[in-house]
């Protein structure tokens, strides 16, 4: 008997001389599959959606027992994000935030559909990945319960002026609270997106 599940490959071992174990990230957190049957051969059905990130449906013979893995019968690719795998710092990036959600155990329906959205976020946004990383690092951030006031200066309110920001005081410092032996973190890496953090 097979069980159908959906998650996103966050991690791809070669196992054996053509076979593979893939981790995949699903609403129930991680879990590995044996992917049998020659799947790093050029050759194989199965080699083409078991790329890293891309969101699949599998197939799976279920294993119930600790001791044995999930065997892959088949699957199907429900989205792709071929922007990331074929850009070093997008992967970079993407490894980096796949790793931080994976260790979240608060909702995890909320904490996939997060992912997925970041995940489209990273493969289809046209900015610096520097930009982007530093948002969704933001993003993070508030998913965890530590969301900076970025709405005005967090030491005196004052909306005007804004230097950079205060990580002690919890948000934006404008240029009469900041003090010079703070580190200056440039807001321009925020710019147009401040209301999304
Ligand atoms: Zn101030």
């Amino acid at each position: 008997m097979t069980t159908k599940i959906s998650g996103i490959i966050v991690n791809k071992q070669d196992y054996q001389l053509v076979d593979a174990v893939v981790n995949i990230y699903t609403i129930n957190g991680i879990i590995a599959i044996y992917c049998p049957g020659g799947v790093r051969k050029i050759t194989s059905k199965n080699q083409a959606f078991l790329q890293l990130f891309n969101y699949c449906e599998f197939e799976l013979f279920f294993a119930y027992s600790k001791n044995k893995m999930h065997r892959l019968k088949t699957g199907v690719i429900l989205e792709t994000f071929s922007n990331i795998n074929s850009n070093y710092e997008r992967l970079m990036v993407t490894n980096y935030l796949v790793k931080l959600y994976s260790e979240l155990s608060e909702d995890t329906n909320i904490i996939f559909n997060e992912l997925l959205v970041i995940l489209q976020n990273i493969n289809n946004d046209k900015n610096e990945v520097k930009k982007l990383f530093c948002f969704l690092t933001f993003k993070v951030l508030k998913l965890l319960g530590l969301q900076l006031r970025l709405n005005h200066c967090s030491i005196c309110k004052s909306n005007n002026n804004i230097k950079t920001i205060n990580w002690s005081a919890g948000g934006f410092v404008c240029r009469g609270c900041f003090k010079n032996e703070q580190q200056i973190f440039p807001i321009s890496l925020l710019q147009g997106r401040i209301k999304f953090c």
